[in-house]
């Protein structure tokens, strides 16, 4: 597996702005913000998908996010911190922390509700409930 963006920033081969660091996470300053104090938080293990991670690191990475986001509404004062999970760019879990100035920031991309019949609906809820009796 090639090295992500994220664990060459970890690596320090490529540079970043750094607010916390401990033996299994790392949190910089979004290099592309979409407001003052936009953080990543990101655990070092490189896995993809945030779901992934075993329960131990994952519960860190949200314990850290958590306390990043309060040093955040402490610092900023936006209205709050907003979290995003996405990953669509680089295949290495991480959490956005997103300070919120406006209502409009984290506006969704496409129009919504979308339009699902209720019977959609129900078979959606019970898979979703049948497979979770399997984990
Ligand atoms: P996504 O994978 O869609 O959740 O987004 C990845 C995020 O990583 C984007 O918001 C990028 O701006 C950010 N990003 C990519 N490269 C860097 C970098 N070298 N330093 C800081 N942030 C980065």
């Amino acid at each position: 597996m090639d090295d992500s963006i994220f664990t060459k920033i970890i690596k320090g081969e490529i540079p970043c702005r750094k607010v916390y660091e401990d033996d299994d996470v790392i949190a910089f300053l979004d290099i592309n913000p979409l407001s003052d104090g936009h953080v990543l938080v990101v655990p070092k293990e490189q896995i993809d998908l945030i779901w992934d991670l075993d329960n131990e690191t994952y519960a860190h990475l949200w314990q850290t996010a958590k306390n990043i986001a309060q040093a955040i509404q402490a610092e900023l004062n936006p209205l709050r911190v907003g979290v995003v999970v996405e990953g669509l760019d680089v295949p290495h879990a991480h959490i956005h922390l997103v300070p919120l100035y406006d209502r409009d920031t984290l506006q969704l991309h496409h129009d919504y509700p979308v339009d699902i019949s209720d019977e959609r609906l129900d078979n959606i809820a019970n898979s979703i409930k049948e497979r979770l009796i399997a984990i």
